[in-house]
């Protein structure tokens, strides 16, 4: 395979309100606007921003759950959207998903080894013999007895549910796991148990994750890059130990400022955010975070700052911070 395990390339995602037939403009929410990132095998991106960022439409484009407006999802070098319903399924063994609420996720009329064992079952059937076998395998890959494999979704604890999930996503021997919020039901300390056999599977598998989290505290934990989003747009895009010790962006510093995480070493100059996030149905003109700024001038208030290489090799869109004219 030749260039990166997925490739997204100016991904946009407009969805139509309606308006009316006399209606000239009708509304459009854009959800995603201009996105592009790649990611490389064994590796964990991140995707982070406020609620209504756009990071989990982009999951959805990611998985063709939903078709986008424009721009290509690339997975292994071929494009998603030219695949037929018989090669996209083929596709989907390489790139799987893991949800946020593994309950409502999870058929409550199967057992869990049923839930384990289903997606492989579409392929090919496996003998009873054969499917306990590969469910006890599974189990014992996420760090659960195999005996679990009888019980029904309702009879496990929140952390065991999305072990299960996990088990499920791994059964097709994916190359890629997208995970959207994927620890943000869990009590903390089951949060970092998942975490860290995320991790275990990623070191012993080399299977890639993009992780999608409104938590930077989860995000520092597991991230090898860091994409941020605002209303749509990527506007910093840097290895997590960069972006952790020096945001750039104005939104990443604040963001990080307002994190509750004691431990983060903080920009000196930071300032928690304010304000809230505008409509992505008509959002501001030029840079979208010009109305809570506090480094906005006029230009920031016409014009779209691009996605800037800085000196370290990270990505930022801010006309003041990483001005395209000096970028390297
Ligand atoms: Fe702030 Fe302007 Fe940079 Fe946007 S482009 S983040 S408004 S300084």
């Amino acid at each position: 395979m030749k260039g990166p395990l997925l490739k997204v390339e100016n991904l946009v995602k407009h969805y139509p309100l309606g308006g009316g037939i006399f209606n000239k403009d009708p509304l459009v929410v854009r959800a995603v606007q201009d996105v592009s990132f790649s990611v490389e095998t064994g590796e964990t991106l991140c995707i982070v921003g406020e609620s209504g960022c756009g990071k989990s439409t982009v999951a959805r484009l990611l998985m063709r759950l939903s078709e986008p407006t424009e721009g290509r999802v690339l997975l292994e070098g071929t494009d998603i959207a030219s695949l037929n319903a018989h090669a996209l399924r083929d596709g989907r063994r390489r790139m799987q998903m893991v949800f946020q609420d593994p309950y409502s996720s999870l058929n409550p009329r199967l057992t869990a080894g049923q839930i384990i064992t289903e997606p492989v079952e579409n392929f090919e059937r496996l003998s009873r013999r054969k499917r306990e076998a590969l469910a006890a395998e599974l189990l014992q890959k996420v760090g659960l007895a195999p005996e679990i494999m009888h019980r029904l979704p309702s009879d496990l604890s929140g952390g065991q549910r999305q072990r299960v999930s996990i088990a499920r996503a791994l059964s097709l021997k994916p190359a890629i796991i997208i995970a959207d919020e994927a620890v943000s039901a869990l009590d903390v300390s089951v949060q970092a148990q998942i975490l860290n056999l995320l991790m275990d599977i990623q070191e012993e598998l080399g299977v890639a994750f993009v992780f999608i989290s409104h938590d930077l505290g989860v995000v520092e934990h597991i991230g090898h890059r860091v994409a941020v989003m605002y209303l749509g747009r990527i506007v910093e895009l840097a290895s997590c130990e960069a972006l952790f010790a020096n945001p750039v962006h104005p939104y990443t510093e604040a963001l990080i400022a307002a994190a509750p995480a004691p431990d983060h070493t903080k920009a000196p100059h930071a300032v928690p955010i304010e304000g809230e996030v505008p409509s992505s149905v008509s959002p501001p003109t030029g840079c979208a975070f010009h109305p809570r700024c506090p480094l906005a001038e006029e230009r920031c208030r016409v014009e779209v700052p691009a996605l800037t290489p800085m000196p370290d090799g990270r990505l930022v869109a801010c006309h003041v911070r990483a001005p395209a004219e000096a970028s390297v």
